[in-house]
């Protein structure tokens, strides 16, 4: 399938290519500040894709409102889509979610999430690209 193959670029190349919050985000594993990124508050149908190399990645069918200023799901459009990390910075122990294609760094995701799945993907609003469901 066409949309797992691997994207690898160099880090000079994503610097060049990407916005330069963005590029904080999504590839120096940055997080911006709540309630501050386009799509927090988001509830327009469509599709939400990676930022960095345009992965479709979750769907606003399991968006929902955590109420923490990001973008809040509880999956992603399929397990191919994204893998997990530990992440044991900040003296925390977090899942951290990346883009499976292109590793970009998306947010992390938490076990206090709705049903059905339980859990929680809070995304950066940076390192995603909403599209419409068109009519
Ligand atoms: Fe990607």
């Amino acid at each position: 399938m066409q949309q797992e193959e691997r994207i690898v670029k160099t880090d000079e190349e994503w610097r060049r290519i990407l916005p330069p919050d963005v590029y904080r985000i999504t590839r120096q594993g940055g997080t911006e500040a709540p309630f501050t990124g386009k799509y927090h508050h988001l509830k327009a149908k469509g599709i939400y894709r990676c930022s960095n190399c345009h992965l479709d990645l979750f769907s606003s069918e399991t968006k929902f409102d955590s109420g923490t200023g990001w973008p809040s799901f509880w999956a992603p459009i399929g397990e191919d889509r994204v893998k997990t990390h530990i992440d044991r910075t900040l003296g925390m122990v977090r899942t951290e979610v990346l883009c499976r294609r292109c590793d970009a760094h998306l947010g992390h995701v938490f076990n206090d999430g709705p049903k059905p799945t339980g859990l929680r993907y809070c995304m950066n609003s940076a390192s995603l690209e909403f599209v419409p469901t068109e009519k």
